[in-house]
């Protein structure tokens, strides 16, 4: 199948009706506005929609569905575009149906810690309208203030308080979804609080489909009762091996806390230009790592902490002094890829998975590729789940440059799986890593995943060419062709 051959024109009478069903103003299919949704966050490959569709509800979603099965049209599923890993690209044009004004905070039990709300309401609005009430919405990924419930929904998100807390599929309760015929489904606890707990957990199956079982709609969330006290402390070591042993002895003596991130010299430095925290720029490593929980605990956790820290050889370990101080580093931290423009033009973000104890190796591997292609890559990571998020930095003007950011990535993926682990933890297949499906996956796994993607959507018409070998892979697209020729 050719690039160009793969595209499905909307014709022009789909688009009026489409003005019709969610009003004029939210068709967008003018060139210059269709190009806002011609890629996410995983740059290198670029397609634009043939159309793109702003939905108001539930039936507006219904109403537009059941015009792209009449007109048998891809459905790309859309919230804020933020995406690593291509997930949202219109491979082959159609329908793109973006959440972003289905926004609403529509109920808060506080009584029963739930909150209903629209697929396309912000990660962090959640949290911000509850915290006076001494609760809290757990996933975090650090793009929380843009990506929307409906995405981690459909990436199954995580964050740095992952480590203690779990991902999105531990906080979803319920979810409303338009399947691709335009049918509208509960999967889950329902608003109301009824409970569907027979049969499968098909609730369990769509959270991380990647937006090809339908779109979501609502979404009914879990709320957790925010910790009495918090103790954040920053190691600063010579070495990321070091930082990576102190990680592993933390976890090996039983302690588990809320969120445990790295960052290696290279983006402590973009991070320490960028924000002026006080971060040492000639540090090896830096270590952040944050209990939680009853404060009379927690001392003593910390003290552990720094016998462990200074066992490793830490420079010095900081105590946040305030919540001001903690926030503040929180946010240095959550900002590093932005912190990445004082570095380069480009960045490719990197999402594997290795066993804990295999951090140190991994990163001399990523020390040894960075030689080896001659890209810097610098390194911020989840390190308490063994997720690590390498930053390869290249300019797109150089073809040779994103030949090379491509293969540097690929090799590291590689030997993540060699490892032990994976080749994502949190950012999904998309279009990035089809081609690493097949390597992690035994061909009967994919076929029973391919026959439950089926039971979803039998014209495989929403989000195609996504995370299944087969589809149309990676090295199809123009970059990558380009930087192969
Ligand atoms: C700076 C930065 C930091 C990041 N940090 C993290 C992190 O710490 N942890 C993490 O997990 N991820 C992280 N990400 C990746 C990304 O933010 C997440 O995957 C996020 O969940 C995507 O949300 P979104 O609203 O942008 O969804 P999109 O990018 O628009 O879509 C993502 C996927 O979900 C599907 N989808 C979207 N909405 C719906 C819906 N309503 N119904 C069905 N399917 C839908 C799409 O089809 C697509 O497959 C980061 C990204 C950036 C740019």
């Amino acid at each position: 199948m050719s690039h160009e051959a793969a595209i499905v024109p909307v014709p022009p009478e789909a688009i009026a009706e489409l003005r019709s069903i969610v009003g004029r103003e939210n068709v967008l299919s003018g060139i210059d506005e269709l190009l806002v949704y011609e890629c996410d966050a995983y740059t290198l490959e670029k397609r634009a929609p043939g159309v793109v569709v702003l939905p108001g509800s539930t039936e507006q979603v219904a109403a537009v569905i059941k015009l792209c099965a009449r007109h048998q049209l891809p459905i790309i599923p859309r919230g804020a575009g933020t995406s690593l890993s291509g997930s949202v690209l219109a491979v082959t044009g159609g329908v793109m149906v973006a959440l972003t004004r289905m926004n609403r905070i529509l109920d808060v039990d506080y009584a029963n810690r739930r909150s209903l709300v629209e697929a396309g309401v912000v990660n962090a609005w959640v949290t911000n309208k509850v915290k006076s009430a001494g609760l809290f919405y757990a996933p975090d990924p650090s793009s929380q203030s843009a990506c929307t419930i409906g995405g981690n929904v459909g990436t199954n998100s995580g964050g740095p308080h992952t480590l203690k807390y779990g991902v999105t599929t531990n906080h979803v309760l319920g979810l409303e979804i338009v399947l691709p015929d335009g049918e509208i489904a509960w999967f889950g606890v329902t608003p109301d609080g009824g409970e569907d707990v027979d049969g499968y957990d098909l609730r369990g199956a769509i959270i991380g489909s990647e937006g090809m079982f339908g779109i979501v709609t609502r979404v009914l969330l879990r709320l957790i009762r925010a910790p009495q006290a918090y103790k954040t402390l920053l190691g600063i070591f010579e070495t990321v091996e070091a930082a990576s042993q102190t990680v592993s002895e933390i976890i090996a003596a039983g302690i588990i806390p809320g969120a445990m991130e790295m960052m290696d010299q290279l983006i402590t430095q973009a991070v320490e230009a960028a924000y002026r925290f006080g971060f040492p720029l000639d540090a090896g490593a830096v270590l952040i790592v944050e209990l939680d929980g009853l404060k009379p605990g927690l001392q003593r956790q910390t003290e552990k902490i720094l016998e462990i820290c200074n066992r490793n050889g830490a420079r010095e370990v900081r105590v946040a002094k305030s919540d001001e101080e903690r926030l503040e580093l929180w946010k240095c931290r959550k900002r590093a890829f932005g912190a990445i423009g004082r570095l380069s033009p480009n960045f490719l973000t990197q999402d594997g998975v290795v066993p804990r104890s295999k951090l140190p190796a991994i990163m001399e591997f990523i020390r040894a590729t960075s030689e080896k292609f001659g890209l810097r890559i610098p390194n911020v990571f989840h390190a308490g789940d063994g997720n690590i998020h390498p930053l390869i930095l290249y300019d797109e003007r150089d073809p040779g440059q994103v030949e090379r950011a491509i293969a540097a990535g690929n090799a590291i993926l590689e030997q993540c799986i060699a490892f032990g682990g994976s080749a994502t933890g949190e950012h999904g297949i998309g279009v990035e890593k089809i081609d690493f499906m097949a390597r992690q996956f035994a061909p009967d796994d994919l076929d029973a995943m391919r026959a439950l993607r089926r039971m979803f959507d039998p014209e495989q018409r929403c989000n195609p060419h996504k995370m299944f070998p087969g589809s149309k892979r990676c090295s199809d697209f123009t970059p990558r062709k380009q930087a192969a020729a």
